[in-house]
């Protein structure tokens, strides 16, 4: 077991929920969660950060079933185990946009000054297909992206004339209306100027005065040695342009890893099969293994069962959390031939007549139990 697993709690406990808790009751807890930790409502609180970011870990393996299973089967192993991705909050909202951005929830967040929707662009989002060996190596990847770019006839300003954006007149600049629905009072996106709470009086005809222009670019992205299926790698500043002055949203890369023909992963660790020749697994010897960079050879010990695991340190994938590697797991598989050779047959009833006689010490202590056992059935048979 690894140290950092032994430190982490439990997703349920994190979130305050039972084992059998429905998803809907997973999503409420995890709201109440971050808005009670939100590093925006405990400035300077390292202490809540890290419940904030221990949360959304939670959060994110719970509100996944296919996560939430392996979690349940095999604990914080079966889902990475090693730590949270997530870097900070922005990298969380990016995460969970249907929650953060979910009506009424996104205003106790960073609108606080009037209700104006950020000045930031847009984040968007992309996906990138990697092979195992990518994967493995690390690898810079061309990323075909649509996002919108300042419109280069008004020069992003949405104006025809040039003229200065004034306040908009149906929010008076604040970017947003309020509306009553019975008793309570709702908060919306002003519709005449979008959320931006300005407005141009001759609009530029290319982008009808919005200042973005939808693009398509390629953007080459890093992607981390090491990295697991579906996680996603942002990239600043490469998201859409803002039309209101303010700086570029992120790239979100998620990442789909692709199968290897030898290997599989666990965490940082990469597992093989490998047949061994019945011999091999009796009297001991050197089998080759592929590692990733090549083949190595690997001790057997005399008598290795069949599934035993051959740890071989420092030969699996990069950590992505602290560096370094995992390990080579080798698994031991024995190769029995259904229809052997007539010299392979030869030698194997060569062996089963020797080994009749020459019965070592797990066979006899087996042979003891069950002759014990034998016997306390012939007895009870007779007392009937
Ligand atoms: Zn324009
Ligand atoms: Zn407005």
């Amino acid at each position: 077991m690894r140290g950092t697993m032994a430190d982490k709690r439990d997703y349920y406990e994190v979130l305050g929920v039972e084992k059998t808790a429905a998803p809907d009751a997973i999503k409420s807890a995890y709201r109440r969660l971050a808005l009670k930790f939100h590093p925006d409502k405990n400035p300077g609180d390292k202490a809540a950060e890290e419940k904030f970011k221990e949360a959304a870990e939670a959060y994110e393996v719970l509100s996944d079933a296919d996560k939430r299973a392996a979690y349940d089967r095999h604990g914080h192993a079966a889902v990475g185990g090693g730590g949270t991705h997530f870097r900070n909050a922005e990298d969380i909202f990016g995460a969970f946009r249907d929650i953060f951005d979910g009506d009424l929830f996104s205003s106790f967040f960073g609108g606080g000054g009037g209700g104006r929707r950020s000045d930031r662009g847009a984040d968007v989002g992309a996906r990138v297909e990697i092979t195992f060996q990518e994967m493995a190596d690390g690898v810079t990847k061309t990323v075909a992206v649509r996002r919108r770019d300042a419109c280069g006839t008004c020069r992003g300003t949405g104006s025809r004339d040039g003229k200065a954006p004034v306040a908009c007149r149906t929010c008076a600049g604040r970017g947003v209306v309020r509306r009553s629905l019975g008793f309570v009072a709702v908060q919306q996106e002003c519709p005449t100027c979008g959320g931006a709470g300005t407005t141009v009086s001759s609009p530029c005809g290319d982008c009808g005065g919005e200042g973005l222009k939808a693009a398509r670019v390629d953007v080459a992205v890093a992607i981390p040695a090491g990295i697991e299926d579906r996680m996603a790698v942002r990239v600043p500043g490469q998201g859409e342009a803002s039309s209101r002055g303010g700086a570029r949203g992120d790239l979100i890369v998620e990442v789909a890893v692709g199968e290897h023909p030898l290997f599989h992963r666990d965490g940082p660790n990469l597992v093989v099969e490998v047949p061994a020749p019945i011999s091999t697994a009796a009297l001991g010897g050197e089998l080759e293994v592929p590692s990733l960079s090549g083949v190595i050879g690997v001790k057997v010990p005399p008598g290795t069962a069949p599934g035993r695991r051959l740890r071989v340190r420092g030969e699996g994938l990069p950590r992505l959390d602290r560096g370094g590697r995992g390990d080579l797991d080798v698994i031991i598989v024995l190769d029995l031939p259904e229809s052997p050779s007539r010299r392979v047959r030869e030698a194997l009833e060569t062996l089963r007549a020797a080994e009749k006689d020459d019965v070592g010490p797990t066979r006899k202590r087996y042979g003891d139990l069950l002759r014990d056992h034998r016997r306390e059935a012939e007895k009870k048979k007779a007392k009937k």
